[in-house]
């Protein structure tokens, strides 16, 4: 579904940004709907850390939590209800969250309001819940601590490279301790880049072809080729503009964001969730059967051990890492 404009795009406040898992444009779009007395609704982890849930925030402070991708289906709960009140209150409401939310959210309310804002993400699929939960009960066992926060997007390494830190809060010497695992070493992000843990929905995901939010964030993959210039290595957001009201409030916040208009083809390029459905592994069934009867450690024994590349792949990008060295310093030189 192909949208009406496509732009790169980053918040200018740098910490909000770093805070953010792309150009923290979702918090740009949360603040105008803030400043006008409006209500947001998005994805928070729980208390426990076990999972993740839609909350109400009406101030700027309680976008803190908001910040950054969950990589988890997050409940529901009652938030659809709740945005029906708020609407029919006559406050203007920013709804975020994946496609089939957005989509659910529309087919509840049964008709249009003007005062309603729907803002989605790309979305490459949602790990289980029951997954997320049996990794942070195996990390605070590793850690002989509790799991206090997560950030799934951290960019302490790099923002394309980046890792998982977890606040562990250590019970016997009464601190706080922040672990950083690269996605790459991070069996629990292996589990969900390998497609292993996804809803069965997200194989067949039929939002694909029909969304129906106003506006599209996502990681804008592929900038570095596409216009260099928004490439600070901070995070980029590709937005798409699915309607005049997307049009309107992406307008508002130009300000306090810098922008460049690019094609759809050249935006979605690097981005193949945009448009189509990851495959099913075939080992996606035998993983959730293991799943319940495995412990966590034989899980990563069997699902997420290091991706071993063949001699010839290795000379490959060994070759390939070579030329781009000496391209670099050719460049550098003129
Ligand atoms: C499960 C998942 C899969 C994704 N897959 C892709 C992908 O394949 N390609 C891509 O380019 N981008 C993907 N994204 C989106 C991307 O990671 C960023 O969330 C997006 O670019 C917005 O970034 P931001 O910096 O503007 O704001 P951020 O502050 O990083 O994003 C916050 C927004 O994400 C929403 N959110 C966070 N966790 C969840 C959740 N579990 N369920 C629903 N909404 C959630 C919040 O409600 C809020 O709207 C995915 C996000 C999620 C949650
Ligand atoms: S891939 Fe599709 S079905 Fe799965 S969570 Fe994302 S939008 Fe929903």
């Amino acid at each position: 579904m192909k949208p009406e404009q496509a732009y790169a795009c980053y918040n200018i406040n740098k910490d909000v940004r770093l805070s953010s898992s792309s150009g923290a444009v979702f918090s740009s779009l949360a603040e105008y709907v803030l400043k006008q007395q409006g209500i947001v609704y998005g994805v928070k982890m729980s208390e426990d850390c076990y999972s993740a849930k839609f909350t109400r925030v009406t101030d700027i402070g309680g976008l803190v939590c908001l910040r950054g991708s969950k990589y988890l289906q997050a409940k529901v709960g009652d938030t659809y209800k709740q945005v029906k009140e708020d609407l029919i209150a006559g406050k203007f409401v920013l709804f975020s969250g994946t496609g089939c939310q957005v989509n659910g959210l529309k087919s509840f309310l049964g008709k249009e309001y003007d005062n309603l804002f729907c803002v989605d993400v790309i979305c490459h699929g949602v790990p289980s819940p029951a997954l997320w939960k049996k990794y942070a009960e195996y990390r605070e066992k590793e850690n002989g601590g509790k799991l206090k926060n997560v950030n799934f997007r951290c960019k302490d390494d790099s923002w394309i490279d980046f890792g998982m830190k977890e606040v562990m809060e250590k019970i016997s010497k009464n601190e706080a301790e922040h672990i950083y695992i690269s996605k790459d070493k991070n069996p629990y992000m292996q589990m969900f880049l390998r497609d292993y843990c996804l809803r069965p929905s997200c194989y067949e995901c039929v939002t694909k072809k029909e969304k129906k939010s106003d506006l599209t964030i996502a990681d804008f993959w592929g900038i570095k080729d596409v216009a260099p210039e928004m490439n600070d290595g901070m995070g980029t957001s590709l937005v798409l503009i699915r309607t005049d009201k997307g049009q309107r409030a992406f307008d508002y916040i130009r300000s306090i964001t810098e922008v460049k208009e690019v094609s759809y083809e050249a935006g979605v390029k690097c981005n193949p969730a945009e448009y189509k459905s990851c495959v099913r592994p075939s080992q996606r069934d035998t993983f959730f059967d293991d799943m319940q009867a495995m412990s966590f450690e034989e899980l990563e024994a069997k699902y997420a051990m290091p991706i071993k590349y063949s001699l010839r792949t290795r000379v490959k990008n060994k070759i390939k890492n070579i030329a781009k060295s000496i391209l670099q310093v050719i460049v550098g030189a003129e």
